[in-house]
């Protein structure tokens, strides 16, 4: 009996129970396909991380003893489509049993699930052996509550981990470190150099060019500097732990024209293709500060942990809550477009001119710059989700849809009505002046509303609030700004919601 078993593009997981021993009767099969570089056109550099990681892969399989099948983008046997490959490798190599991983994305899962009901060959999924809950779990957790909150779920995971724990009480007294993780970064504490690796892909770039696979984005570098396979991982962690670590905390939501990643550990494209585990992730962090912890302060870790054991796990969990319905919710009826300048970055504003600039440039923006600069500004232009989830799907190297989606239209678009954030993140400019550097060098000037040099965000800011009145109102944590709102006077408003009128019909004007 000969099984088939496929590996995803996103399923790179050496230590998967799948690979412990060697058998002649498996045949493993990856593929690169049209199918997966279409869907969305994305930035180059994640085109080339997948193929890169994919192909590196194949090579750690097979140097292991497997036997594996692999199709790059341009060999003749591949159709580009999934479905297509597994059918004719079916009848080609006497296949009598099909296995997968369960996909992470409800497309694939979908298309795999109906895939098994029309072939005549026994087929199985079976777990990635990735993540610390099963898709299920979320649901579980907050079956017959009325809100899905991030915290407490996190509390229980780490109840149910073992982690920053003493006994059943939170390590140092507190859950949650949020508030120390605040600071602005202004150049006091030194930030190490990045760990750039230096993988050769200049096969893979030529094959991206002779199949005229449509991107984004820039690559000028002739090698990769993102890990591509788990030896990398594991010193990009290690990275991390020894130069990062120590003030990943503090300047968590900290923005800066000369910083493209200040101390964010930059491990999501590894995470999120399981090169590495997030078990890995935290075991590690965990032993080191349990080594360091006289010169690491806990708000670190617990800023960092927070990441990967609550947001993480919960945004997977949402994702599998709510889907299929999730992907077009749009619940504050927002149908603007987004402006050229998201392409380009050419806009006078400088925050969005920076955040967009490390998007094109890195396939990377940390989540401030995400959320803040450019979530912020497209929820408040109230732009459709949908295009901006393309955007976000696109131009991420660490992009794929559990994790895009519900931090996208959930969590900045607020196209759930309030499922995963309990208020919109949206702000006027004070509140990127107070954690960047942005402003000071911009041509717009924050302090202004209307004025020909005033700060788009200020006018955007208040219109947003006006028209968005009837979903928002009774929203307990928008209360305050809309009794400023409702003491506002009558003619000031007008000219604060002409002004940003004319910033949404002019977008790349500005
Ligand atoms: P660090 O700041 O070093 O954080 C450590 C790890 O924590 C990350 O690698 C990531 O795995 C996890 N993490 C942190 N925040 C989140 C979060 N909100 N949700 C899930 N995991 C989190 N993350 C993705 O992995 N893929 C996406 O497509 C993605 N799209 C996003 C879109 C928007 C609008 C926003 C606001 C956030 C998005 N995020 C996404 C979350 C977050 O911005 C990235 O995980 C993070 O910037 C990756 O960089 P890092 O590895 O340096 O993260
Ligand atoms: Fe952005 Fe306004 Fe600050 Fe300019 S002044 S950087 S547009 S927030």
């Amino acid at each position: 009996m000969k099984t088939l078993r496929l590996i995803l593009g996103d399923q790179l997981n050496i230590k998967h129970s799948w690979f412990k021993d060697t058998d002649d009767e498996v045949l493993y099969c990856m593929f690169e396909m049209r199918q997966e570089t279409d869907y969305v056109k994305h930035h180059i550099q994640k085109v080339i991380g997948f193929f890169s990681a994919m192909r590196q892969f194949h090579l750690d399989l097979t140097s292991n003893g497997h036997d594996v099948i692999y199709f790059k983008i341009n060999d003749d046997k591949n159709t580009q489509s999934l479905i297509d490959n597994l059918s004719k490798l079916i009848d080609s190599h006497q296949i009598s049993n099909f296995e997968y991983l369960f996909p992470d994305e409800y497309r694939l899962d979908e298309q795999l699930k109906s895939f098994c009901s029309t072939i005549k060959i026994s087929s199985k999924a079976v777990s990635t052996e990735h993540f610390y809950t099963n898709r299920e779990d979320l649901k579980t957790f907050f079956k017959g509550k009325k809100q899905y909150l991030m915290e407490n779920f996190y509390r229980d995971m780490r109840k149910k981990h073992d982690i920053l724990m003493v006994s059943d009480q939170p390590e140092g007294g507190k859950w949650n470190y949020d508030k120390s993780n605040r600071n602005k970064w202004k150049g006091e504490v030194e930030i190490p150099n990045y760990k750039l690796f230096k993988n050769d892909v200049t096969e893979i770039v030529e094959n991206i060019k002779n199949t005229d696979i449509k991107t984004i984005g820039k690559f000028e570098t002739k090698t990769f500097s993102y890990p591509i396979s788990r030896i990398q991982a594991l010193e990009q962690l290690k990275y991390f732990c020894e130069h990062l670590l120590i003030h990943f905390g503090d300047y968590q939501d900290a923005m800066h024209t000369d910083e493209d990643y200040l101390f964010h550990s930059r491990l999501s494209f590894a995470m999120n293709l399981k090169l590495i585990s997030p078990k890995d992730i935290v075991k590690t962090v965990m032993n080191y500060y349990r080594k360091h912890g006289d010169t690491i302060a806990i708000s670190q870790v617990e800023g960092f942990v927070r990441q990967v054991i609550g947001w993480r796990e919960y945004m997977r969990g949402m994702y599998w809550a709510f889907m299929p319905e999730y992907k077009s919710l749009n619940e504050l009826n927002n149908q603007n477009n987004l402006p050229e300048f998201f392409w380009t970055g050419n806009t006078k504003m400088n925050c969005l001119k920076h955040a967009i600039a490390n998007s094109l440039n890195n396939s990377y923006a940390h989540h401030i710059q995400r959320l803040m600069i450019t979530g912020n500004y497209a929820l408040l232009t109230q732009t459709n989700p949908d295009e901006v989830d393309a955007w976000y799907l696109g131009v991420y190297i660490d992009a794929v849809e559990w994790v895009q989606l519900t931090n996208t239209r959930g969590m900045s678009q607020f196209a759930d009505g309030g499922k995963i954030a309990t208020k919109p993140y949206v702000s006027s400019g004070s509140y990127i002046n107070k954690m960047s550097n942005y402003c000071s060098n911009c041509h717009y000037n924050k302090s202004k509303k209307t004025e020909d040099d005033a700060c788009p965000f200020n006018s955007l800011y208040w219109n947003f609030l006006d028209e968005k009145r009837e979903y928002l109102r009774n929203n307990f944590r928008m209360g305050m700004m809309y009794s400023l709102l409702d003491k506002m006077d009558n003619n000031q408003l007008k000219k604060i919601k002409d002004k940003a009128q004319h910033i949404i019909a002019h977008q790349d004007e500005y």
